[in-house]
């Protein structure tokens, strides 16, 4: 069946913008995009979507969240810097049983399918979002998330995250979902775990992610390890600070020491970075989910923007979880990212973070031949947003109207060719 749908701007993101645009999808796909006299001249029978006054955009992709925890939205209070919030995390979230969890996770879903997401990179330590991610239709990598300091335990620890794939694979076969790894962060992690980790997804071809440079308190425990990881998450749960000696870098360093750095790493904040870190990065081919939003939340500071762009970095935009963010939508954190970099002077173009909701997140989560752009031979995976209450000072041209979007004017929400 044929279905053409048409708006006002129509924004590709992998081309520019059409005024009056419109894609033609046939089924699931996408099978022509151009203006909407051209389509409808092409295509007479189709059926027609008028949306009229709005935008048409790719549906986001959201690379980097937790939907587990989508119960603990307003569960942990604001101001605990990173140290305390993982404390209180690990307790409030203790208190959820497998069935609270799996509920919580169908909650993350819906949310996130009406928010206009078409994929995200899911973590999870329960394996409880796994089924209601696979279920729900969208797409992209639900990794298992592996946290344990103890370099005597990374081989048991490493053998539960592989018997997790392997189950994955043989419950869910022909899944549209990758099952992946996350190694939570270099200090949570032993070196041992970190390196055969990252050997056995090389061999696996199994994704892996890792939440990498997220807060000075990281830093400081890898370069001496001292600071709060020690002084508050360690005495909290009781733990050993010395398993390991310091390895006396940055994370990012680290990461490349171990292995851990390269094209097939999903690097989750990345925001306590210089410009050797950055060359790292670039040089490695890893992509880096900005999380501007759950930055500020965990005193954790601003992501620097302006170098990550002239450095060249493959950046993608993830919401993180509602224990730290306050929506799962990607929309609304890339309007954050708008305010946030323009606030310290690096204002990014609209059709950068565009990209970043979009084509940024597929590159990063490996989809970018299905989603994050309309274009022939893709999904049909499709967002839109109404321009009501839009002055004609705000609408006049496509780059005006996203500039309105990325300031909070109008929401995108998700789009079906069946709708
Ligand atoms: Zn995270």
């Amino acid at each position: 069946m044929l279905t053409l749908i048409s708006a006002w701007y129509v924004f590709p993101v992998s081309s520019r913008p059409i005024v009056d645009g419109a894609v033609m999808v046939d089924r699931e796909r996408i099978i022509a995009v151009g203006t909407a006299t051209e389509l409808g001249e092409r295509y007479p029978a189709a059926r027609r979507v008028e949306l009229r006054e709005a935008l048409l955009l790719p549906a986001a992709i959201n690379a980097h969240t937790h939907l587990e925890l989508t119960a603990l939205e307003g569960v942990i209070p604001e101001g605990l810097d990173m140290a305390s919030w993982i404390l209180a995390l690990l307790r409030a979230r203790g208190a959820l049983d497998d069935a609270a969890l799996r509920a919580s996770a169908e909650e993350g879903v819906r949310r996130s399918l009406a928010s206009g997401v078409a994929a995200v990179g899911e973590i999870c330590s329960a394996g409880q979002s796994v089924g209601p991610v696979v279920e729900s239709g969208l797409r992209g990598v639900v990794y298992y998330e592996l946290l344990n300091g103890d370099p005597a335990q990374a081989d048991e620890t490493l053998a539960r995250g592989q018997a997790r794939i392997t189950r994955w694979r043989a419950e869910y076969p022909g899944a549209r979902v990758r099952f992946g790894l996350s190694l939570h962060a270099p200090y949570t992690v032993s070196r041992p775990l970190i390196e055969r980790t990252v050997a056995w997804c090389r061999g696996e071809d199994v994704p892996l992610c890792v939440h990498a440079a997220e807060s000075p308190a990281e830093t400081r425990w890898l370069l001496d390890r001292s600071g709060p990881i020690r002084d508050t998450l360690y005495a909290g749960i009781g733990r050993p600070a010395d398993l390991e000696a310091a390895p006396g870098v940055s994370p990012m360093r680290y990461l490349r020491e171990t292995g851990a750095l390269d094209a097939r790493t999903l690097l989750a904040h990345g925001v306590w970075v210089d410009a050797d870190d950055l060359a790292l990065v670039v040089e490695s081919g890893a992509a880096v989910a900005h999380c501007p939003r759950s930055n500020t939340r965990l005193l954790n500071g601003r992501m620097p923007w302006a170098d990550y762009r002239a450095a060249g970095v493959r950046l993608a935009l993830g919401t993180d979880s509602l224990a730290s963010s306050p929506s799962l939508s990607v929309w609304e954190e890339a309007a954050y990212a708008y305010i946030l970099h323009a606030e310290a002077g690096e204002r990014p173009a609209p059709a950068e973070l565009l990209r970043l909701a979009t084509l940024g997140g597929a590159d990063a989560l490996g989809l970018a031949d299905e989603l994050g752009s309309l274009e022939v031979g893709k999904l049909a995976a499709l967002a839109w947003a109404p321009l009501t209450g839009a002055s004609l000072a705000e609408t006049a041209t496509p780059e005006r109207a996203l500039a309105a979007l990325l300031a909070g004017r109008f929401q995108p929400r998700a789009l079906t060719p069946d709708a």
